[in-house]
C-alpha cells in the first residue's frame, strides 16, 4: 500500500503562474496540479487534492479560514495519511501555529510549504518545496508516520511550525526557527532527525497534571475554536501611557502578549506597571514574549523585569509571537474560567517552547 496525501491549497504566491499573454501573475487551476508538475507522478505516493473555494493571499488568513482548513483535514483525517498544506509564506508561521494547537494527539503530519516565486515561474522554489513536502509526510516507518506533528518546509529545511518565523520576504530561504533545530534536512539524502520530532510523551505528562484538558493518549482531539480578543502590544523607547493604558482598556480585551525586550525587560516607571497591574485586576491575561528572535525570557534577571515577575506574569519563555498568540487564542477558548491560565501556558503542550 502507498500512503496517501491530501494536498490543500489555500492559496499564496505558490499556486501562480504567469499569463502567458499579459504577463500578470493569477492563480492556477489547481485541478491541473499534475499538468504544471508532471514530476509528482513519480512520487511513490497517492495524491489527491483539494482548493479553498477562493484561494486566498495569506494576510487574509483569519479564524474563520483556519477553521475551514482545520474542518478540511479534520473531516478527512482518517482517509489519508498525511497533509500537505500550500499557503502564503507571509503568515505561514501563524497558521502553523494554530493548527499545531487545534489538533492534539496528532498521529499524522500536517506539513505547510509555499514558495517565494510562482510555480510557474521559471526560477520557481515551488517545486522543491512542494515535491519534498509531499515525501516527508510520506515517510513511514512500519506502515506508522514517522512525523507526527505541524511542520513548515522551506528551502531543504523542516521545522516544526510552531517555531518558525518568516523573516525573509526576498529570500528563498524565507524562515527560521531560532529556538529549536530543523526536523529535517533535504540534501543529497532526506534526513530527518528522529529525536527531535514531538512524541507528545511530555505533552501528556504534563497535560495528566494539569487537568481538566481533556487528555486522550490515542486519539486525535480537534479543537477549531480560538479567542480572537487579544492584542500584541510592543514595547518602544518612548511608548506614551495613553497608548498603553488605551489598550489595556479595550472593551472585552482578554489577552495580551507584550513583546518585551531582550530577556524580557520593560520600562519600570510607575505608570506603565499600573497598567498592567490594572489590566490584570480586569482578569486579563498578560505574556511576556522577547521582541528577540533568539533566546528566553528570563524574568528577574535584570532589575527591569523584577516588577513584571513581581506582578506574577506568565512567561512565555522562548516562544514565537506567532505561537504566543495562536496559544492564547487556544487557551482563552478552552481553558476553564477556573482554569491555571499561567500554568498551562507556562507548560510545553506541542513542543512550543522550551521549559
Ligand atoms: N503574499 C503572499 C502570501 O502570503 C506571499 C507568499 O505567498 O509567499 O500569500
Amino acid at each position: 500500500m502507498k500512503p496517501k496525501i491530501l494536498l490543500i491549497y489555500t492559496g499564496g504566491t505558490i499556486g501562480m503562474i504567469k499569463d502567458p499573454e499579459t504577463g500578470a501573475l493569477r492563480s492556477f487551476d489547481f485541478t491541473q496540479l499534475l499538468f504544471h508538475i508532471p514530476e509528482l507522478k513519480q512520487l511513490d505516493c497517492q495524491i489527491e487534492t483539494t482548493s479553498f473555494e477562493e484561494p486566498i493571499d495569506s494576510s487574509d488568513m483569519d479564524l474563520g479560514y483556519w477553521k475551514i482548513l482545520g474542518d478540511i483535514i479534520n473531516t478527512s483525517y482518517d482517509d489519508y495519511h498525511g497533509f500537505v498544506v500550500l499557503h502564503g509564506s507571509d503568515t505561514m508561521s501563524h497558521t502553523g501555529s494554530a493548527l499545531s494547537f487545534m489538533f492534539e494527539n496528532l498521529t499524522k503530519p500536517i506539513v505547510l510549504t509555499g514558495s517565494q516565486l510562482p510555480i510557474g515561474d521559471l526560477r520557481t522554489d515551488a517545486k522543491e518545496n512542494l515535491i519534498t513536502s509531499i515525501q516527508l509526510a510520506s515517510e513511514w516507518d512500519n506502515n506508522e508516520p514517522i512525523i507526527r506533528e505541524v511542520c513548515v518546509y522551506f528551502e531543504y529545511q523542516l521545522y516544526r511550525a510552531n517555531r518558525t518565523a518568516k523573516m525573509n520576504a526576498e529570500h528563498f530561504e524565507a524562515f527560521s526557527s531560532p529556538n529549536y533545530p530543523p526536523l529535517a534536512i533535504s540534501g543529497v539524502h532526506l534526513n530527518i532527525d528522529r529525536q527531535l520530532l514531538w512524541q507528545g510523551g511530555f505533552d501528556r505528562v504534563s497535560l495528566a497534571k494539569l487537568k481538566p484538558l481533556e487528555l486522550s493518549p490515542l486519539k486525535m482531539i480537534y479543537r477549531p475554536d480560538m479567542d480572537a480578543r487579544v492584542v500584541v502590544l510592543k514595547l518602544f523607547p518612548g511608548i506614551t501611557e495613553q497608548v498603553v493604558k488605551s489598550i489595556c482598556h479595550i472593551d472585552g480585551l482578554r489577552g495580551i502578549i507584550l513583546e518585551t525586550y531582550g530577556s524580557g525587560n520593560a520600562p519600570t516607571c510607575k505608570w506603565f506597571i499600573e497598567a498592567l497591574k490594572n489590566a490584570l485586576l480586569k482578569n486579563i491575561r498578560i505574556v511576556n514574549v522577547t521582541q528577540c528572535r533568539g533566546g528566553s525570557v528570563d524574568m528577574g534577571k535584570y532589575e527591569t523585569s523584577v516588577a513584571l515577575k513581581k506582578l506574577g506574569m506568565v512567561s512565555g519563555y522562548d516562544i514565537t509571537t506567532e505561537a504566543a498568540l495562536a496559544k492564547m487564542m487556544y487557551l482563552l477558548s478552552y481553558m476553564p474560567e477556573t482554569g491555571d491560565f499561567k500554568k498551562y501556558f507556562e507548560t510545553s503542550l506541542r513542543g512550543e517552547i522550551s521549559v
